[in-house]
């Protein structure tokens, strides 16, 4: 019985929310069309108009994999880049994960939902010696697919300032990058999860949605990034094709609703999760909580 137990344990998926710091980004271009008046309720702006914003990555133990979702911003580029996003807070890559019982060359998988900077800016760091651009986790794949990486490597010139090359080619230089196949909008993978796909923020981005604790838990990222985000309209002005996000979201936020599951904010500085319920108005936060608690 002993045997038995300790391999139920081991099978069973473990999450830790991993905290590569804080940045900041211009609230107007956060929430789009939506007047400062409304949204500085939830996300209260600075005087050059900036709001705070997390880059909170997410761990899974599943199985004989340890995975990786998203690795913040990174350290590698330059002061005058960094210095347009105001990086601060405790949290960093390396450190959180060393803090969840790991080493960074421990992780066999890399999944990044998009290559825009702030997502996989920490897959790539220069080598101190050879001053090389080198995957910074060595003994992991790392996962895209294929629409959103010849989206990435072929940028239009909207996006271009958020896919630097610097965090892309070396990935496949490496001889790590695979691609998930995308067979539908909402699919199984080999990782041990599900992935919803959507291309109303840019082509081809992907949702992780794992099965935690009796229930489904899903990665945001640009989708939702925050609380403040849930009303339909409420869509960043960075969003490619706007109006396919506010379809995206509306399926997302229903099938969310119906099968009560958890959302995890990867851009809410204040909460890391919510539960969704039904109201007058749409469909809106119920509760908010750190992922600690779930
Ligand atoms: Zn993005």
């Amino acid at each position: 019985m002993l045997g038995l137990t300790t391999f139920a344990e081991t099978k069973t998926m473990k999450i830790h929310p991993i905290d590569t710091g804080f940045f900041k980004l211009d609230g107007g271009a956060m929430f789009g069309v939506v007047p400062k008046i409304i949204w500085s309720k939830t996300n209260p702006a600075d005087d050059n108009n900036l709001c705070t914003w997390a880059m909170r990555c997410m761990l899974i133990e599943e199985g004989n994999r340890l995975i990786l979702i998203d690795t913040g911003i990174g350290q590698k580029q330059s002061d005058l880049f960094f210095g347009h996003y105001h990086l601060h807070g405790e949290g960093e890559l390396h450190k959180s994960i060393q803090a969840a019982g790991f080493h960074s060359n421990q992780i066999t998988d890399v999944f990044l939902t998009h290559l825009h900077f702030d997502h996989c800016g920490g897959a790539i760091q220069r080598d101190a010696q050879s001053e090389r651009l080198v995957p910074a986790f060595k003994n992991a794949h790392y996962w895209s697919n294929a629409q959103h990486w010849q989206w990435a490597t072929e940028p239009n010139p909207r996006e271009k300032a958020s896919f630097l090359k610097e965090n892309i080619l070396p990935i496949q230089e490496s001889g790590q990058l695979k691609f998930i196949e995308r067979t539908g909008q909402f699919q199984s993978t080999d990782l041990g999860f599900e992935v919803f796909f959507v291309d109303g923020h840019t082509e081809s981005m992907m949702i992780p949605v794992m099965q935690y604790k009796g229930k489904k838990v899903a990665f945001m990222a640009d989708l939702l990034p925050s609380v403040g985000h849930l009303p339909l309209p409420y869509v960043m002005g960075y969003d490619t094709r706007p109006l396919i996000t506010l379809a995206e979201k509306e399926i997302f936020l229903q099938k969310a609703l119906d099968e009560q599951w958890v959302l995890f904010f990867e851009h809410d500085a204040q909460n890391e999760c919510c539960t969704l319920k039904q109201t007058e108005r749409g469909i809106r936060a119920e509760r908010v909580f750190s992922f600690g608690e779930l």
